[in-house]
């Protein structure tokens, strides 16, 4: 699979692999249209590197954006929807340059919630959506 123009799979300092840029990205600019494959809640796919899409609809990242580390403070955001197959893309939150690894929030509910070591001053200790974390805390 070719590489994606401005990304590159790196080893992260956040976790496992990650994504840096190889250039710069504005504010707003689209930095990669997600590669991947819908697929519906009915199914048990493998749900590891799946956007979730709305309703039961999944999407399968099937390109290096599946490397894309979480963090609570991120760069990046993810613009996706099940219609005409689902689709994805990531696009750029804060300016970003060349180097900086490449960010979003995955937005977990509280009941797959995960630690989170994403090392941002503002890091809520967990992979959890803002509006969940304190279902998630009152849950422990
Ligand atoms: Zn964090």
């Amino acid at each position: 699979m070719a590489a994606l123009p401005g990304l590159r799979v790196v080893r992260s300092r956040i976790h496992g692999y990650g994504v840096v840029a190889t250039r710069a990205f504005a504010v707003g600019e689209l930095i990669a249209e997600v590669d991947g494959v819908r697929w519906h809640a009915d199914e048990d796919l493998d749900d590891r590197y799946s956007l979730w899409l709305g309703d039961d609809w999944f999407f399968d990242m099937l390109d290096q954006t599946r490397w894309i580390n979480h963090s609570c403070a991120p760069n990046g955001e993810v613009e996706a929807g099940a219609e005409d197959g689902g689709w994805a893309r990531i696009v750029a939150i804060r300016a970003i340059r060349a180097g900086d690894e490449i960010t979003y929030d995955y937005g977990f509910t509280a009941d797959v919630a995960e630690p989170c070591s994403c090392g941002a001053p503002t890091c809520r200790g967990y992979i959890v959506d803002a509006d969940e974390l304190p279902l998630l805390l009152q849950a422990m």
